[in-house]
């Protein structure tokens, strides 16, 4: 067969990832050639607005000048060089930025036993994406127990519904039936607690009455298994690939004080709340949390290249110190580790947010947002509209009285994106819940029509 055109060649050459490849053969793939802002252009000279960030990436739109920019200059000097045994001044800088920019510990309690004296984040642990930065997460947060002694100490406690990444360490922490059952006996399973999804709370009870109650369970699994736990991992405030699930507000600052009381570390897997997302820099300052690791990737780098970065405290960090025949080592490492073009690019994106006064700006686009989305959860199909800053959630139910949901098969949220697309808006959904993540530099007049285009969309699937 003489393949002619770069659709059929993506056919018979690219595996595409979380894609039922069967379903995608009978269809026409998108190929995008250019971007320009919120917007892509595909090799027909077609255009689309970005309405997921390139998957959650894209923070000041596509093409930006300064990213550009400080990556051509960088490319200039060298491509790629080592952390391991070498050092870049991409790599050093960005890491400086980063501690500073950390979040840091506001009222929340602190009780003697606190083993946290030095509790800012000060560390960095380079690495190139989402899954990387939670695996390293974990194996420090077991490594540091080990060092202290506290040699029980060898699960995690993660939630229902959680998404920390595709790698099998990841994996092990996850909470999304469909994407993990299979690989259920291959993993190192976590212990779990309920997730704070209040539109359907698994213990049955409503918000405020039930005085989050979810937060008491993870209590309660934590005490009982303090020795065994090395620490907690959680999406700070959003649980994200689970369907935009908003925590109830206190939850996460409850969550930071059962671990500190219990002896145990919190990882705030900030990879798809970062940057800006949420309305803050990071998800945890808007509860004054500081977590005692932190894992962050997708919109590090505006968007623009692969990387990675885990955070730590000072505290963490000393005990890996020791003599080298202690073998303290952290022995982890990837070949672009740290890589300078990566890390040129992450500067470049965090300058941007200082000098276009990014998150100030974007408060007002927030409640923009939040006025435009309300005459979608009117409508008759629409379950629940969740917004976190510019991460949003459409749930969409068969039944909006009982909350039944669209079975599987009804393929609703695929249905409902391929509808937007005919008028020119990239969305993806999860499941029944169609995700809205548009750059942090779209326009009140964009915004306006992504949502024009999401409203129409769903009453034609729907209705
Ligand atoms: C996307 C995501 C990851 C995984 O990141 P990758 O770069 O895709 O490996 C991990 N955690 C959260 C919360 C994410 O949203």
């Amino acid at each position: 067969m003489k393949m002619v055109t770069l659709e059929d060649k993506d056919r018979h050459y690219i595996w595409h990832p979380f894609t039922q490849m069967k379903d995608w053969l009978e269809e026409c793939p998108l190929i995008i050639k250019e971007g320009r802002g919120s917007f892509l252009k595909d090799i027909y000279g077609r255009w689309y607005l970005d309405g997921v960030s390139s998957l959650w990436a894209t923070i000041h739109g596509h093409r930006k000048k300064e990213i550009d920019d400080a990556i051509k200059e960088q490319l200039e000097k060298i491509g790629h060089s080592t952390l391991l045994g070498l050092s870049n001044p991409p790599a050093i800088n960005l890491a400086e930025k980063l501690v500073e920019l950390s979040p840091k510990s506001g009222s929340e309690l602190r009780t003697p036993m606190g083993r946290r004296p030095n509790s800012e984040l000060s560390k960095v642990f380079y690495s190139d994406n989402g899954s990387t930065a939670v695996e390293i997460s974990l194996k420090i947060a077991f490594q540091y127990c080990q060092h202290k002694g506290e040699k029980g100490k060898t699960r995690f406690l993660s939630l229902n519904n959680a998404y920390h990444g595709d790698t099998l360490g990841a994996v092990g922490v996850g909470g999304i039936e469909v994407f993990h059952n299979i690989y259920r006996s291959i993993i190192i399973p976590s212990l779990k607690a309920p997730s704070p999804y209040c539109y359907r709370c698994e213990l049955n009870l409503t918000y405020p009455s039930c005085n989050i109650e979810c937060a008491k369970e993870l209590e309660r699994t934590t005490s009982r298994h303090k020795d065994e736990i090395a620490a907690l991992i959680i999406e700070p405030l959003v649980q994200a690939a689970a369907g935009m699930l908003i925590s109830p507000p206190g939850y996460l600052k409850e969550v930071r004080r059962i671990c500190t009381e219990n002896n145990i570390l919190m990882i705030a897997d900030e990879v798809a709340t970062g940057f800006g997302r949420t309305g803050k820099m990071f998800a945890c300052e808007h509860e004054g949390v500081c977590p005692d690791i932190m894992a962050i990737a997708k919109g590090i780098t505006g968007g623009y290249l692969p990387l990675a970065a885990t955070l730590t405290t000072q505290d963490i960090f000393n005990s890996f110190l020791g003599e080298y025949k202690e073998l303290k080592t952290f022995f982890h490492g990837h070949t672009y580790t740290g890589n300078p073009l990566a890390c040129a690019s992450a500067l470049a994106n965090l300058e941007i947010f200082e000098k276009d006064r990014t998150l100030d700006m974007l408060q007002e686009k927030i409640v923009f947002l939040e006025d435009r989305l309300r005459p979608i959860a009117e409508l008759d199909h629409v379950g629940e509209v969740r917004q976190k800053g510019f991460m949003v959630g459409i749930e969409l139910v068969k039944d909006k009285n009982t909350k039944e949901p669209y079975p599987l098969d009804d393929k609703i949220g695929v249905k409902v994106i391929l509808k937007a697309k005919e008028k020119g808006l990239i969305i993806r959904p999860l499941g029944n819940v169609i995700v809205l993540m548009p750059p942090l530099s779209i326009s009140p007049e964009e915004l306006k029509r992504m949502v024009g285009i999401v409203h129409w969309a769903i009453k034609e699937v729907t209705e």
